[in-house]
């Protein structure tokens, strides 16, 4: 019955339903490629563990409110890129969340984290933002991000400066600029602010409608702007540099020196100003020139205010978020190569008779830590497979040994262990002691 069902569905599927596809700007991440990612995951686990950074896992679902509050209201994320919408049991205003930052904070403040001390906690995961997708601009993709909370001094600026600077080194990454500004402290600013928004209201004509709109609410994003048009004028506006006093000068200089001191070059770049409205002090950017026009591939900088903002009790903090896609992107443009997934071993069956001892046998290998891809017949395959034909799924598994159970093995109690990407003897090894002998099947992971 359930079957009859199941093909008049896949009928009238066929006949009648579009095709179901992913959304656009949502992309399905496929093997191979899929082991890049894990990979690049692995790599950044085991260097989060050297600098004692802990895994944070938040909601991908969070209230609106948060985000709004957060990121800050003249933004482009919470202007026009949020997939919101309405909880429909409750009717609670509802948001994927575009970035992290803003749920760590949520939740370090919800389950009072910085009670006794600072913490220093990294996540990665998706994030959501509606803009037109592009070559290095998704509607879904992945950040991984660091963030230490608790902290106010430069050290900890230049900690996770270089915590960064060395994922690009175990990456293999080359070419990467470390930009860095600072936007000092909130009267600072507003000094600086007042005289930018004068400077651009003598420049009314050369405002794009982004620019005007944010004349007054926002004007510095206005420095960011990448209209070609209006790049004359933002290069000729006030610096905020020049507004900055004693202290977030000298904040700014100590980062500078321990940058120095671990050998990593930087450079000045008083339009650097970040999308986000959180931040203050040091601001910082790892951009290459070989991604087009996204190529920033890593952004952060110190929020010292925005733990407040979100209900906690005042504490500093500084951290970064880089684009998956992005530095993915970029190791392939640099013909990085990076491991593929392969099993160590192949298992070659001769005879169905064989399967219930392959499969006992294949297990024990397994727990003993073998990798195997056992051999099964695909549905559009004719038969069980030749052996000719099983040998070359086993050499295009890229496995360094095949398995054979064969009828005379069988008769035996051994399995035939057969070479299969250097020269070497195939041995026969005993079923009765798998634990002897699996080792020898293992390649270094
Ligand atoms: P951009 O200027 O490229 O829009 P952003 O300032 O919006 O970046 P952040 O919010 O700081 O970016 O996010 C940190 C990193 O996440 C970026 O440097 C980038 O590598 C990546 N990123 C941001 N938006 C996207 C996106 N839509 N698709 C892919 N990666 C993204
Ligand atoms: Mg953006």
């Amino acid at each position: 019955m359930l079957h009859k069902r199941y093909k008049a569905f896949l009928y009238l599927f066929s006949r009648d339903m579009q095709r179901l596809v992913a959304i656009k700007g949502m992309n399905d991440i496929l093997p191979p490629d899929s082991a890049r990612w894990e990979w690049l995951e692995q790599v950044v686990r085991s260097l989060m563990q050297r600098y004692a950074y802990r895994a944070i896992r938040t909601p991908i679902v969070e209230p609106t409110a948060l985000f709004v509050r957060g990121l800050g209201e003249v933004t482009d994320i919470v202007e026009k890129e949020m997939y919101s919408f309405e909880d429909r049991l409750n009717g609670e205003q509802l948001t994927l969340r575009p970035e992290a930052t803003a749920g760590v904070v949520r939740a370090v403040v919800e389950h009072s984290l910085l009670h006794d001390g600072g913490r220093r906690l990294y996540y990665m995961g998706p994030m959501f933002r509606h803009e037109r997708p592009q070559r290095g601009r998704y509607r879904q993709f992945h950040q991984i991000g660091a963030e230490a909370l608790g902290f106010p001094g430069p050290e900890m600026d230049a900690e996770i400066i270089l915590l960064a600077h060395a994922l690009w080194a175990e990456l293999g990454l080359k070419d990467v600029r470390l930009e860095l500004n600072s936007l000092g402290q909130p009267d600072e600013r507003r000094a600086h602010r007042a005289a930018l928004i004068a400077y651009l209201e003598q420049h009314q004509e050369l405002l794009d409608e982004d620019a005007r709109r944010r004349l007054h609410s926002n004007p510095l994003r206005i420095l960011d702007t990448k209209n070609p048009a209006m790049q004359a004028l933002v290069e000729a506006a006030p610096r905020l540099m020049d507004y900055l006093g004693d202290a977030s000068r000298q904040h700014l200089a100590a980062v500078q020196a321990m940058l120095d001191a671990a050998g990593v070059a930087w450079s000045i770049n008083p339009r650097l100003v970040r999308g986000m409205d959180y931040y203050n002090l040091t601001v910082f950017e790892f951009v290459t020139d070989q991604l087009g026009a996204q190529g920033t591939i890593c952004g952060g900088g110190r929020y010292d205010y925005l733990i407040e903002q979100m209900g906690g009790k005042p504490a500093p903090a500084v951290g970064w978020a880089l684009g998956v896609e992005r530095v993915l992107e970029l190791l392939r443009e640099q013909g990085r190569d990076t491991p593929a997934a392969q099993p160590d071993a192949y298992a070659v069956v001769a005879d169905a008779a064989a399967l219930p001892t392959v499969m006992a046998t294949l297990q024990r290998l397994r727990a003993l830590g073998v990798s195997v891809q056992m051999h099964s017949a695909a549905a559009n395959a004719q038969g069980p497979g030749s052996m000719k034909a099983q040998f070359k799924k086993a050499d295009a598994s890229g496995a360094r040994f095949a398995l054979v159970f064969g009828a005379d093995e069988l008769r035996a109690g051994t399995v035939t262990v057969k070479p299969l990407r250097e020269a070497g003897e195939q041995l026969q090894r005993p079923l009765s002691d798998v634990a002897a002998w699996a080792a020898s099947l293992q390649s270094a992971r």
